[in-house]
C-alpha cells in the first residue's frame, strides 16, 4: 500500500492500474479511522481490484466554531487500518494540496440541503459536495463507498452524482455501532465517560421510535414527539433536531407511507452526535 499526498501521484497511479484493465473503488473519509470506516473499505476491496482511501479533513465543510482544529488526527493508525483491510492507496493530502490560493469554484446544490445537518451548518454540503467532486475527478473511481450513517450526505451525493453525470456507482452502507448500539464515529473520542453512558440515549431513542413503528404507527408527529421525550429524559442531551422525513426528498412527511428516514441530531455536552434509522 501506497501513500501518497499529491494529486499527480493519484493520477499517475490510477492511471497505471487503468493501463492494466483495473477497477478501482474511493472510499473518501476525514480520517481517525474506526470499524464504520473499515466496513467500506472491506466492502470496496471486495467489489474493486484497487481501493482508494482519501483521508483528508475538509476545511470547507466545517463553520466557524465547529471543531476543525480539535478533530482527531492519527495517520500512523489509520495506514495501518487501510494496509490491514486490503486497501491499495492513501490519499493525504494538505488543504493547500486541494485549494490553491485563488480557489473560487464551488458544487452547490439547492435541494436536499437545507434542512436537517443544513439547518445548523449552513455551508457544510457546499463544502462536502465541492471536496467529493474534486476527489471524484483526481481518483476517477467506478465506485465510491459512503456510509449510511451520515444519510443526508449519502443522499446528496446521489444527487449530485446524478445531477452532474458523474458515472460513478454510490454504494451504501449500512451503520456500524459499538456494542451499546452507539453509532460508531470519530467524534466519540471528544465524550468524557460521563457522556459516553448519556450518548447511548441517541440509539435508544431511535429503538423506541422503530419499536412504535414496528407495532403500527404511521403518524410522523407522534414518532417524532416519543423519540423527542425520551431524549430529553437524558439530562446531558440537548436536541439540535428530530425529523421523519421522505428518504429520496428529504422533506418532512406527516404519515410514513414510503422509505422514511428517522434522522437526529443531538448535542451531549458540547458534542453534536447524529444517528438515523430508515423504514
Ligand atoms: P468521516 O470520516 O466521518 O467523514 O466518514 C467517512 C465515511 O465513513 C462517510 O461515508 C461516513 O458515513 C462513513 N461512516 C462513518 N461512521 C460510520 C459508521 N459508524 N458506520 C458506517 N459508516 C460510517
Amino acid at each position: 500500500m501506497k501513500i501518497v499526498n499529491t494529486i499527480n501521484e493519484v493520477r499517475e497511479q490510477v492511471r497505471a492500474w487503468r493501463r492494466e484493465g483495473l477497477s478501482v473503488g474511493l472510499v473518501p473519509t476525514m480520517g481517525y479511522l474506526h470499524e464504520g470506516h473499515k466496513s467500506l473499505i472491506d466492502r470496496s476491496v471486495s467489489e474493486n481490484d484497487r481501493t482508494v482511501v482519501s483521508v483528508f479533513v475538509n476545511p470547507m465543510q466545517f463553520g466557524p466554531g465547529e471543531d476543525l482544529e480539535t478533530y482527531p488526527r492519527d495517520m500512523e493508525r489509520d495506514a495501518a487500518l487501510c494496509e490491514e483491510a486490503g486497501a491499495s492507496l492513501i490519499f493525504h493530502p494538505e488543504p493547500s494540496e486541494m485549494y490553491e490560493k485563488d480557489f473560487s469554484s464551488y458544487v452547490d446544490m439547492e435541494t436536499l440541503t437545507g434542512g436537517l445537518c443544513g439547518k445548523t451548518r449552513p455551508i457544510h454540503f457546499r463544502g462536502v459536495c465541492t471536496v467529493v467532486s474534486k476527489l471524484f475527478h483526481i481518483v476517477t473511481p467506478d465506485r465510491a463507498y459512503f456510509g449510511q450513517k451520515d444519510a443526508q450526505q449519502l443522499a446528496v451525493i446521489r444527487h449530485m452524482v446524478n445531477d452532474l453525470n458523474f458515472g460513478i456507482q454510490i454504494v451504501g452502507c449500512p451503520i456500524v455501532r459499538e456494542e451499546d448500539g452507539l453509532a460508531k464515529s470519530s467524534r466519540n473520542t471528544y465524550l468524557s465517560p460521563e457522556e459516553r453512558k448519556a450518548a447511548l440515549i441517541l440509539s435508544q431513542s431511535l429503538k423506541e421510535g422503530r419499536r412504535l413503528f414496528d407495532e403500527g404507527e404511521r403518524d410522523a408527529k407522534k414518532l417524532q414527539s416519543a423519540i423527542t421525550e425520551k431524549i430529553q429524559s437524558e439530562p446531558l442531551a440537548k436536541i439540535d433536531y428530530v425529523e421523519v422525513v421522505d428518504w429520496n426528498t428529504l422533506e418532512p412527511v406527516e404519515k410514513i407511507e414510503g422509505e422514511t428516514l428517522i434522522a437526529i441530531a443531538v448535542y451531549i455536552g458540547k458534542t453534536r452526535l447524529i444517528d438515523n434509522v430508515l423504514v
